[in-house]
């Protein structure tokens, strides 16, 4: 467009303006994190294709971000961006996990609203257009919240255990039961993506930033081929880095345990000694009581060294300032958007 100071009006564009005709229709863009999906990428992509078939008010980009797949997803997406034009693919130059995949692709994303929702077909794509119909009567985060789901007893009994045990440590409001399934308006996504710390997550750092929230609740399904991405290390990353970045808690828990542990020494200073003074006979068979207040301190020193060392380690990487990921490349999509 010619950007010179002219004395001619910009005639197309005031002529389109007065038109009459439809509003210009909102383009919704998907972020959608791919770790070793082969198996079950396309059934995705036709159930969501077909999900916004019926929905012709609408328009949709589908941002891809490959995660560092080895199982040659990558090339199933690269096939779905050559048949579909609504498909971008952001290929991560390694795995660097669910919630810098989903930052990678939130970055790219400039729909009026982004989705963020798993590839793995447990977040049915029928559920993302309720979220649009809530954000499209005023909402600007949408979150989809889970009623039920249908993974291991396991996985379900620690989750549903940790979103209470987050929600009790910190003044941010997190939702219950609710993962990366959300949308957001335009506006949040670009807030969010100002946030660059290292250890994130995003799904406590969109609750912690206010704006119109709203719950839609839904039935996740079972996982359509392959198993889970998040094993229990990944898991367990993910739940240490809930906790510190909202809540300073387990600190201040050392505090009261270090006072505890320390009324419960001099009870055991008094007692030792009031032995030593009272019962002169038998202060030889110490033993015991040496050594459960050798391992009790130790043992309360260390969880404190463990505790005040994890937020070191989100110190030091944070510190390093490195680059939150990097892109191999990206293709398809509008060119002025890459
Ligand atoms: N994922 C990813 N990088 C990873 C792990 C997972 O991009 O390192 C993606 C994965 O492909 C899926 C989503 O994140 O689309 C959620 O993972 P998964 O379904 O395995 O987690 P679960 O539903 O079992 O918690
Ligand atoms: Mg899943």
């Amino acid at each position: 467009q010619d950007i010179r100071p002219s004395a001619q009006p910009p005639a197309p564009v005031a002529l389109a303006a007065v038109e009459p005709g439809p509003a210009r229709r909102p383009l919704i863009s998907y972020v959608l994190p791919v770790y070793n999906e082969r198996d079950g990428i396309a059934a995705f992509h036709t159930e969501l294709t077909a999900a916004l078939a019926g929905r012709p008010d609408l328009d949709a980009e589908l941002v891809y971000v490959n995660d560092g797949s080895t199982d040659g997803s990558l090339a199933i997406l690269k096939d779905l961006a050559e048949r579909d034009p609504r498909v971008r693919v952001v290929d991560l130059a390694r795995n660097f996990g669910h919630q810098l995949a989903i930052t990678a692709g939130l970055d790219l994303a400039g729909g009026d609203a982004v989705i963020v929702m798993d590839t793995d077909l447990q977040d049915p794509p029928r559920v993302s257009l309720e979220l649009v119909d809530a954000w499209r009567e005023g909402a600007d985060i949408v979150h989809a919240r889970r009623r039920t789901r249908q993974d291991s007893a396991f996985k379900r009994a620690t989750a549903h255990l940790y979103y209470r045990v987050l929600r009790a440590s910190t003044d941010v409001d997190i939702p219950l039961d609710t993962g990366d399934f959300r949308l957001l308006d335009r506006k949040v996504a670009a807030e969010l993506c100002r946030y660059r710390e290292r250890s994130r997550f995003v799904r406590g750092i969109v609750a912690s930033m206010g704006f119109r929230q709203k719950e839609v609740v839904f039935d996740r399904d079972e996982r359509f081929a392959g198993e889970t991405k998040y094993p229990l290390r990944k898991m367990a990353r993910l739940a240490v880095d809930g906790v510190t970045s909202f809540s300073t808690t387990p600190l201040k828990m050392i505090t009261r345990l270090g006072f505890v542990v320390l009324a419960f020494s001099l009870l055991g200073i008094v007692y030792a000694l009031a032995m030593k003074f009272f019962r002169p006979d038998i202060t030889v068979s110490g033993w015991t009581m040496l050594m459960c207040v050798v391992l009790f301190l130790g043992g309360t020193q260390m969880l404190s060294l463990g505790v005040i060392g994890a937020y070191i380690g989100r110190i030091y990487s944070e510190a390093q300032g490195r680059p939150l990921y990097l892109v191999r490349e990206v293709i398809g999509g509008d060119d002025d958007r890459r």
